[in-house]
């Protein structure tokens, strides 16, 4: 068996040591003698599953007392909809535009009332994050929107929004869990699991409780409600029950290694090395403004297309894959989520160097 590096921007990569686990549990979970695959949710087995993961991640964010955690379905995508279904009581959200996922949330939101651009960086294709200083928030706003990391172009808040006392709404898909976050400074975070913290079809949401009494939007089905989800115990209907067992076991994985702050220490020392390359590479260049740099989802191109497809071809010949930039940046794109070992990129820079030799 021989694993690539795999640096695809979700489903991306997950830890050696809890695919293995999950190899070694997947027929006999613990002397249970079946897989988690195969047990009834309802369980006493299953919640310990799903309890524990709860309180793992708890632990590993410091989530507050009055945050509840919801493991639901639909991906980011379906976040783009519940936001408003459940917060806008007034049919108005104030967006901060950063990017396709941002974008694609405000598009949502027009379905249901008043969506306000109220900051964007489309004047420069995304690449960097406004100034946020001195945000207009609209006064009528019933939350404001943003998008943590933007996993299509590279950028990452540096500090967070004043947001005037407005509920702050986080899409935190692909920066979750790579470094500390002040919880409190946001009144909803949402997370689609397969980037960061484990396998597509979960998708973790933490919410504080008092949104859970805003009434939803007449006609919001009830499985996008977020207060059925949380008076359930995320357990309404069936939960993705395999995909939060795996995330439990990275949630687990990430405790035994310092938590948090030892995995920010690791990210930065990763995405250091890449960064400080490209900063002094004559053949490839990083597309993102310095102080908007993602640690997660790194950009960059050569000055030919068609070198950047020559690039692709031999990395992938030498097992670094998945290294194509969205659609719609092109180039190059290496995302190196927590999982993504410190080896992997080092020898990625190392295999650019020897490219850039080649072709400069
Ligand atoms: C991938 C991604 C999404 C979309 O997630 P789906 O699970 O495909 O719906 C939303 N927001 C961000 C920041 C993402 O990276």
């Amino acid at each position: 068996m021989k694993r690539i590096y795999n640096f695809s921007a979700g489903p991306a990569v997950l830890p050696e040591s809890v695919l293995r686990q999950a190899a070694a549990e997947m027929l006999d979970y613990q002397g249970h003698g079946l897989s988690v695959m195969e047990m009834s949710h309802r369980s006493k087995v299953y919640q310990s599953i799903i309890d524990a993961a709860e309180a793992d991640l708890r632990k590993l964010l410091n989530v507050p007392a009055n945050y509840k955690i919801l493991f639901l379905q639909g991906g980011g995508t379906t976040q783009f909809a519940m936001v408003p279904m459940n917060l806008m009581k007034n049919r108005v959200g104030d967006y901060i535009i950063t990017g396709h996922w941002a974008q694609k949330a405000y598009d949502e939101a027009l379905l249901f009332g008043k969506a306000n651009i109220i900051a964007s960086s489309k004047d420069d294709k995304f690449s960097y994050i406004p100034d946020l200083d001195n945000l207009n928030v609209s006064p009528d706003a019933d939350y404001v929107f943003m998008c943590d990391n933007n996993t299509i172009f590279g950028t990452k808040y540096k500090k967070y929004p004043d947001v005037k006392g407005k509920i702050l709404v986080n899409d935190a898909s692909s920066s979750f869990l790579s470094e500390p976050m002040d919880v409190t400074k946001f009144g909803l975070i949402f997370a689609g699991a397969q980037k960061n913290v484990g396998p597509a079809g979960v998708t973790i949401v933490i919410i504080r409780d008092d949104l859970l009494e805003i009434p939803p939007l007449p006609g919001t089905p009830t499985l996008l409600q977020y207060k059925v989800h949380a008076d359930n115990g995320s357990m309404y209907n069936t939960p993705p029950a395999y995909g939060v067992y795996i995330c439990g076991l990275v949630f687990k994985w990430l405790l035994d290694n310092g938590g948090l702050d030892a995995m920010q220490a690791y990210n930065e020392k990763k995405a250091a090395l890449i960064y400080d390359y490209l900063d002094a590479s004559k053949l490839f260049k990083g597309t993102v403004r310095h102080d908007s740099r993602s640690l997660m989802n790194v950009c960059f191109r050569t000055p030919d297309a068609a070198l950047d497809d020559l690039f692709m071809a031999e990395a992938k010949k030498q097992g670094f894959d998945n290294l194509k930039g969205h659609r719609s940046v092109g180039g190059m794109r290496a995302s190196i989520y927590n999982a993504m070992p410190i080896e992997g990129v080092a020898a990625l820079v190392e295999f650019m160097k020897k490219f850039e030799q080649a072709h400069i």
